[in-house]
């Protein structure tokens, strides 16, 4: 082969066997041309197929390999008609295997007496454990027994079947092996501290594990091989940051430098001081919009931390030096709220607070833009609705986007050109109650400043959480009807499986239905997503005026909601929801001066994630704690692969396992930075793959 030896990323992948035009444009489209780019395509997980699990020893949710015998097989016709295997392997379990598509060859193979060796996910069925359509083959004579290594799954999302990503990595692979070079960007850069294998090395080891490789270390994600790789991606995206950092700065913004009167007026008139942590965080603010370059703030605290009045102090600050500010929440309900909240606060001040939402009528929506084209709005509060092409500001020179870490780097880009002209890029700050890990700020907000309200307002007394078994959803109710007998409002959140907005309302309505005979004299009103934005405004600002005593909701209250009085919540089937989100639930009460519970009444029997998950709730208040456990419980869940955490969709790299790495690879970007750069595009176009071109230096 005349390609025999040449570097691997100046071997086409259309030179290995099995690539026609269709594959090849695929292939292109997740940016694949090289065998070398091939060769960063790694599995996402392995499967186990190397050892014989006894039926005994088999376990609910894991995926398992069995051999057994065939003791019975019937075909039942239930709800669905199926043939069901009943199979034992002498270890005292028993294993039933549930086929609704069989042919009457398949059906004739699997009779009693037949030895099988199956691959599947053991399930809690009517009947014992069962596997639903597993893998199986018959185990003859010539049988070559179990497999010697891990099977690698590649990530299916590209449409490409295992077969073939098999096949063309076991060429592509080949090709290594006949001393085809890999592009080591790596090299001569302080990876070397971390002891890792060479890149060759480890590339081999994930695609083809050898029987000698530890397999738990595959499995779990410790392995060196993975780390060397985790290591070059986390590092590829952290460069990738920085560069959108870089590139930001070079942008001008207007020098917001007014006085700052108006902004201690506004603070004077609240109801309360600011916390220390708010007057810090509104200084850093500050002096950031006096610089003449776009600030690209995050600003994080806990839920009730008060940062509605961080927005308003920056809105205030901008507003005396002369420009428009947009303030953007990501629901109606909640960029309402914060409408009330600034409309009462800027007034007395002489200042006029508008409105724009898609939920508008034409005609207020078409008043509300031209009042802020021609700049008679100094602050605007909106949804998204606020970025629509028609809008266009006088003279924007602030952004405030509020519960938003997950406003993409895209996003934030497009907000830059709202500006009143090129010169002129809005100041943006970012506000989330989404702990962020210090750790995982660094690679995956790398682009952003970060401020951090870490300080409650006083008299907070601390949520108190319970778990309760759903069997007990009679003390539950009781529990709610003193509650609010006692003068007291209370949540009930309803969380649903069903993806379809319509079930879920259906079902909150069902259970408002029920909880307002149980409790029979008391004012329950419901709210969910199909609401109409009007309605649902009224039926909140009737909980938040006190008219209503039980509040029953879908997730729509998860964000920013504000009503002090409230000091009870039920969240139903807590288990079905994450972490993160749980404690934003949560965070709706214990915002005022009256003890709060939280009640998560579960659904027995629990997972152990689940579980796990619950009890961190129980355990601590502490947003950041919630966050770092949440990062390792799920990277105990889930072995590792795609996922997203804010912009970053990670192929192979864990931050739940690969947090160690971090500050290594803090150094490594500074180092390619400094001595490396030419560099940064191949390790950007390895990992990133088509969206390097985004991150791309000016
Ligand atoms: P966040 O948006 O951070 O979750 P909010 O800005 O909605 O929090 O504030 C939560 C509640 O705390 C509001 O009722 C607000 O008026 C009140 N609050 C904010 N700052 C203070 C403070 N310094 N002292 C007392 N109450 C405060
Ligand atoms: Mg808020």
């Amino acid at each position: 082969m005349t390609t025999e030896g040449k570097a691997l990323h100046e071997q086409p992948v259309t030179s290995l066997r099995g690539i026609g035009p269709a594959m090849a444009s695929k292939l292109d489209a997740f940016g694949v041309n090289s065998i070398q780019d091939l060769l960063f395509q790694l599995p996402s997980r392995y499967q186990d197929r190397t050892r014989i699990t006894p039926l005994s020893a088999l376990q609910p949710g894991l995926f398992t390999q069995v051999e057994v015998d065939i003791v019975g097989s019937e075909v039942a016709f239930g709800r669905r008609r199926a043939l069901l295997v009943t199979t034992s392997d002498g270890s005292g379990g028993r294993l039933t295997l549930r086929f609704f598509h069989f042919s009457q060859t398949q059906k004739a193979r699997l009779e009693r007496g037949a030895r099988i060796r199956c691959f599947g996910e053991a399930r809690r069925g009517p009947r014992g454990l069962e596997m639903v359509h597993p893998e199986y083959q018959h185990v003859d004579d010539d049988d070559a027994g179990p497999e010697e290594t891990l099977t690698p799954i590649y990530p299916s999302t590209q449409g490409m079947q295992q077969t073939t990503w098999r096949k063309l990595t076991d060429q592509a692979l080949a090709r290594l092996h006949a001393g085809g070079a890999v592009h080591d960007l790596l090299s001569d850069i302080a990876i070397n501290s971390v002891s890792l294998p060479p890149l060759a090395t480890a590339l081999h080891t994930l695609h083809r594990p050898s029987p000698e490789d530890d397999i738990e270390s595959l499995l779990n994600g410790s392995h060196p091989a993975r780390r060397r790789l985790a290591f070059e991606e986390l590092l590829a995206h952290r460069l990738a940051m920085l560069q959108l950092r870089d590139r930001a700065r070079k942008h001008c913004s207007p020098s917001l430098d007014g006085p700052g009167a108006l902004r201690r007026e506004l603070i004077a008139s609240m109801p309360f001081a600011p916390t220390g942590a708010q007057t810090r965080v509104i200084e850093e603010v500050c002096q950031d919009l006096i610089t003449p370059h776009p600030m690209q703030r995050l600003v994080q605290g806990d839920v009730g931390s008060g940062k509605t009045l961080v927005a308003a102090a920056a809105a205030a600050h901008a507003v005396e030096s002369g420009v428009q500010v947009a303030l953007m929440a990501p629901t109606e309900l909640l960029a309402e709220q914060h409408f009330h909240n600034f409309d009462t606060w800027f007034r007395s001040l002489g200042i006029t607070v508008g409105w724009l939402s898609g939920k508008q009528s034409a005609s207020q929506r078409q008043a509300s833009q031209s009042a802020i084209e021609a700049g008679h709005t100094a602050i605007t509060v909106g949804t998204h609705a606020l970025f629509q092409n028609d809008v266009s500001f006088d003279n924007l020179g602030l952004i405030i986007i509020d519960e938003q870490h997950r406003f993409g780097v895209a996003q934030r880009q497009a907000l830059r050109d709202k500006g009143p002209h090129a010169e002129a890029v809005p100041h943006q700050l970012i506000m989330t109650a989404t702990p962020i890990p210090r750790t995982l700020a660094m690679t995956s907000c790398a682009d952003l400043d970060y401020s951090v309200i870490d300080e409650l307002p006083p008299g907070r007394k601390p949520i108190n959480t319970v778990a309760i078994d759903a069997k007990r959803r009679g003390d539950v109710v009781a529990r709610v009807a003193a509650a609010i007998e006692s003068g007291r409002q209370v949540y009930w959140v309803c969380t649903l499986i069903e993806e379809s907005e319509s079930l879920a309302a259906e079902a909150a309505e069902e259970t408002a239905g029920a909880l307002e005979s149980a409790l029979e004299t008391h004012s329950v009103e419901l709210i969910h997503g199909r609401l109409k934005a009007a309605d649902k405004e009224q039926r909140m600002q009737r909980f938040k005026r006190g008219d209503v005593d039980l509040l029953v909701a879908t997730t729509v209250i998860e964000v920013g909601v504000d009503v002090p009085n409230a000091s009870l919540m039920i969240i139903e089937n807590p288990e079905r929801l994450g972490l993160a989100q749980l404690h934003q639930l949560r965070g709706r009460v214990g915002r005022g001066s009256e003890e709060s519970t939280c009640v998560l009444l579960y659904k027995s029997p629990l997972g152990e994630t689940a579980r796990e998950r619950l009890k961190v709730l129980r355990e601590t208040n502490d947003g950041f704690e919630i966050a770092e456990r949440d990062l390792s419980l799920r990277g105990a869940g889930e072995i590792f692969g795609t996922r997203q955490t804010g912009d970053m969709s990670l192929r192979i790299a864990n931050l739940s396992i690969d947090r160690d790495l971090l500050p290594q690879i803090a150094d490594a970007a500074n180092a390619v930075r400094t001595t490396h750069t030419a560099r940064i595009p191949p390790l950007l176009a390895r990992w990133l793959g088509r969206a390097a071109a985004d991150y791309a230096a000016v």
